[in-house]
């Protein structure tokens, strides 16, 4: 049986084929730049007042402070932001300046409103004021010409307010893949259903889609089908007409396997792999379809959103561009002893503490891959690798972080 490892290895070495977009800037937030992206202007494209005050030359307030304060004459013109300035400052004279304003031509600095007193055209001085200061450079953000985002980047709100700044409304990313959701299984019902005996709520499809919609990508639920044949068939080649990748629940575990495998084959699915050497999620599934992927994930719901982290995510993270393929770790200490059997990788869903710069982990409490709690409850995922002993108390492993922490 292939490792975790060996597992996401084959899925990262199928051939991706990533397809480019242009879309608003909005849009890409979360997704990565396609191309670099170059500032046409400079920014500020003017150099301008950082404050309200007065447009004055450094030279006429040398020794300027309270007890010496020096005065100069208030010229007629005001300069609000977005004004263009008609007058210069000549020696011994000052503008009202605010902030964001053209500097005018003749003035080297601004002194703050609250160090000087107007008194009519007259304006005292009390302190002085250094050649360029409260004055913001024309091109002291961005330069005319520079590369303000590089290729491959990740966008984030920041990098959105800079490609508004340069103008720039529209850019080129990496198109996050569709994924399309079908569930299996003739126990399943639609979440307004009544439960009766024998009925199980789909709760995959929402799990799922969630994970998704985290991930900052499109999805579509294709709801439920029974298990049965000919549907299942007709709804997988849908769901493959129109996404990227199809996520399949359930009817992949020792029973079904061969009855999906069946369809799967008709429909001309490659088979990568089926079963990974972990818990939960064992009977994993991994296959491709011309240029599209499929995963047979397990019905259990706990196997399936572990799965959708350990080796969804880093296909679709793989095919947006963005190299953070896993989620955030830290490396934290068991403070309990874990049941862990060497062999098989196990991953446990956990609270996480942070104890003087350390991290601590304990069990949500049951670890069934049917206790959907307890992924509700976990901070993280804790990795017990298969090359490993025992998980006893005070155990370093490695914990996938779900929450902010
Ligand atoms: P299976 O892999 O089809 O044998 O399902 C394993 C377990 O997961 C069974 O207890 C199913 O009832 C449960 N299960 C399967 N699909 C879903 C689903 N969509 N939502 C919630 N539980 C499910
Ligand atoms: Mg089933």
């Amino acid at each position: 049986m292939l490792s975790v490892k060996e597992a996401l290895e084959k899925i990262l070495n199928c051939k991706i084929t990533q397809k480019i977009k242009k879309v608003p800037i909005l849009e890409s937030l979360g997704l990565v730049t396609a191309e670099d992206i170059v500032s046409g202007d400079n920014i500020p494209a003017y150099n301008n007042s950082a404050m309200d005050g007065y447009a004055v030359k450094s030279i006429d307030i040398v020794g300027a402070d309270r007890n010496y304060p020096i005065k100069l004459k208030l010229l007629k013109e005001d300069l609000p932001a977005g004004s263009v300035p008609e007058l210069k400052i000549e020696s011994g004279y000052c503008m009202q300046i605010m902030t964001g304003a053209p500097i005018p031509d003749g003035c080297d600095c601004v002194v703050m409103k609250e160090d000087v007193l107007k008194e009519g055209r007259d304006v005292l001085v009390f302190k002085e004021c250094k050649s360029g200061e409260n004055i913001r450079l024309k091109g002291e953000d961005i330069k005319k010409g520079n590369i303000v985002l590089q290729k491959n980047r990740k966008i984030y709100p920041g990098d959105v307010g800079v490609m508004a700044s340069i103008g720039k409304s529209e850019i080129l990313v990496y198109s996050p893949p569709l994924i399309g959701i079908l569930t299996t299984g003739n126990e399943l019902i639609e979440i307004d259903e009544r439960l009766e005996t024998g009925k199980v709520r789909d709760s995959n499809s929402y799990s799922l889609s969630a994970q998704a919609k985290e991930l900052g990508i499109n999805y579509k639920r294709y709801g439920i089908v029974g298990d049965e044949k000919e549907e299942l068939k007709r709804k997988i080649a849908e769901v493959l007409g129109e996404c990227d990748i199809l996520l399949l629940t359930g009817g992949i575990s020792v029973g079904d396997y061969d009855y999906v495998k069946e369809i799967l084959d008709d429909i001309g699915a490659e088979f990568v792999f089926w079963r990974v050497n972990q818990k939960p999620g064992k009977p994993l599934a991994f296959l491709t379809y011309k240029d599209k992927f499929i995963f047979g994930l397990p019905g259990n719901p706990v196997s399936v959103m572990i799965c959708f982290e350990m080796y969804v995510r880093p296909l679709v993270k793989r095919i947006m561009g963005d190299p953070q393929l896993l989620r955030r770790q830290v490396a934290a200490k068991a403070s309990e002893d874990f049941k862990h059997k060497e062999g098989r990788t196990e991953f446990a869903r956990v609270k996480l503490e942070k104890v003087g710069g350390e991290f601590f982990f304990k069990s949500t409490g049951r670890q069934g891959s049917g206790i959907l709690t307890s992924m509700a409850e976990a901070d993280g995922i804790a990795e017990f690798p298969d090359d490993l002993e025992i998980a006893d108390k005070g155990r370093e492993v490695k914990v996938y972080l779900l929450k902010d922490i």
